[in-house]
């Protein structure tokens, strides 16, 4: 063991070399640390704390690889916007996957590391502001308690990244249960070779503890384990307000985390329409076509496990058509219950639908913000909002206080159970842009500190949350979000 405590043990690499290219992070002119993250690195068994700074900067920006690392970029392929197109990692890298000492493996990889042969015309690097971006939002989420790759360390490289404007240029080490996409599958299936299909199903399966039962057809089993997670994943950003933005295949890990924050946002008033990426014109990832678009993904991902799921191709046909299409209804009973946890209701009656429908509708007539409606709800407080005063809400409010009454448990339980399914506070997009502002703009790293101590424990109510809770004024607002490339 060395002292750091790296231990690496990468499986990845001894999978066919059509998966990956072997090659190191491209080294960076003049690194610089930025953010290191000791409690990840803690759980990750990795202290850094007898590491002076330019030591991780080195390690960070990539210009010195940890032990045991050995280095590649992934092949993917995806299907972006709905067009299917070849990609792979082209401006990050794999380091390794380093063994927790809880037996968990982690992906060490670096993000803005330099060129790969799937960069196509990119020049392999991030800016700083993005990369800001992604840690902030990963460990929020992560704090929120939705499956999440999370952010290790931000190093800058010294270097500018052009883009519409010269910006400093960072790498990202994100952590992540694994790199296997809805993509990676989209690339093995169209080399046709039913063996590598084979092998990186069995390889998902047993990376990410997909257990079949004794001669159950594995793909199968991988098949409905991904919905399940995906199903698991969307229903937590839907109850905590957030919008991905580039739900690509490339973008849907197996691991059922979430993966990929570009042009990403949380949703300060409802609207189930709400967008902010600037790319998507179309509306394609907006809030609530999620749901719809885990599902579309689903069948891309069932598409390419069709040569394992059945050698007689209509009754592969079948097989996956039963598990997509039974995605929509599960989804809807497993959102219900979210909802229920929101409002703390208990058991299941008939109008539950409609009680929780009634209430989103009124909240989108008066653009009633999300995460403080309901926490308003949880601790029975009536702000001076236009929803709270509306006639049509307060009849609701009683339906619900009737509801609750007929429920067996107590207050005590209602309140724990509100409590713990809204958050008091999430990362606001005007609080972002500013501190990523200041951190990028201005070298200020204070209001990203305070930030990130904010989110990090968004259920419990504690006075510094204050400046942290209330939506946007008028001229704070961010209407969109752009994509970190
Ligand atoms: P994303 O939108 O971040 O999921 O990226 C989509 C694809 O574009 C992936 O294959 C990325 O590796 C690639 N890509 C994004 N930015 C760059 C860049 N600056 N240089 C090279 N490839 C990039
Ligand atoms: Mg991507």
């Amino acid at each position: 063991m060395n002292k750091i405590g790296w231990s690496f043990d990468n499986t990845y690499a001894q999978l066919p070399e059509i998966l990956y290219t072997r090659l190191a992070p491209t080294p960076a002119r003049a690194p610089g640390l930025v953010l290191l993250n000791h409690v990840l690195a803690n759980k990750l068994g990795l202290d850094f704390s007898d590491m002076d700074e330019q030591s991780c900067a080195a390690l960070f920006a990539g210009n010195r690889l940890p032990e045991g690392a050995e280095p590649i970029a992934q092949a993917y392929a995806g299907h972006q916007f709905g067009h299917f197109t070849m990609l792979g990692d082209g401006r990050a890298i794999v380091l390794g996957e380093q063994v927790a000492p809880d037996g968990k493996r982690f992906d060490i990889q670096l993000k803005g590391s330099g060129r790969t042969p799937y960069s196509r015309n990119g020049d392999g690097r991030a800016a700083l502001g993005p990369m800001l971006r992604e840690y902030i939002i990963s460990e929020a989420m992560h704090a929120l308690g939705v499956p999440t790759t999370r952010a290790l360390a931000i190093a800058t490289t010294g270097e500018p990244v052009h883009r519409e404007q010269p910006l400093r240029g960072a790498v990202l080490t994100r952590v992540a249960a694994s790199h296997l996409r809805v993509g990676t599958f989209e690339y093995a299936a169209m080399r046709r070779e039913i063996q590598l299909l084979q092998q990186l199903t069995d390889y998902a399966c047993q990376r990410h503890g997909f257990e079949s039962a004794p001669k159950e057809n594995n793909a199968l089993t991988l098949l409905k384990g991904v919905m399940n997670r995906q199903m698991d994943l969307i229903i937590h950003w839907m109850r905590v307000g957030f919008i991905h933005g580039v739900m690509n295949t490339d973008n849907m890990a197996i691991s059922g985390e979430t993966i990929d924050y570009g042009p990403c946002a949380f949703m300060d008033a409802y609207d189930p329409g709400t967008l902010f990426s600037s790319i998507d014109h179309a509306g394609r990832y907006a809030f609530a076509a999620q749901p719809r678009i885990a599902k579309w993904n689903g069948a891309r991902f069932a598409e390419t496990l069709l040569p394992l799921l059945h050698n007689d191709q209509d009754k592969a046909i079948a097989m996956a058509e039963e598990t997509i299409n039974g995605f929509g209804e599960i989804f809807q009973q497993r959102w219900l219950e979210m909802m229920r946890r929101k409002l703390g209701l208990i058991g299941r009656e008939d109008g539950d639908a409609a009680l929780v429908d009634t209430l989103l509708e009124q909240m989108k007539q008066q653009g009633a913000d999300y995460t403080e409606t309901f926490r308003a709800l949880t601790y029975g407080n009536t702000p001076s909002d236009p929803l709270f005063q509306d006639k049509a809400f307060q009849t609701w409010h009683q339906q619900w206080k009737d509801r609750q009454a007929r429920q067996p448990g107590d207050a005590k339980e209602t309140l724990a159970m509100m409590r713990n399914a809204n958050p008091a506070v999430i990362p606001r997009n005007h609080k972002v842009e500013q501190a990523l502002d200041a951190a990028a703009n201005h070298n200020d790293m204070k209001p990203l500190q305070e930030l990130l101590a904010a989110l990090d424990r968004p259920y419990e109510d504690r006075p510094e949350l204050e400046p942290y809770q209330s939506p946007s004024a008028p001229g704070e607002r961010v209407y969109q979000t752009f994509c970190g490339t």
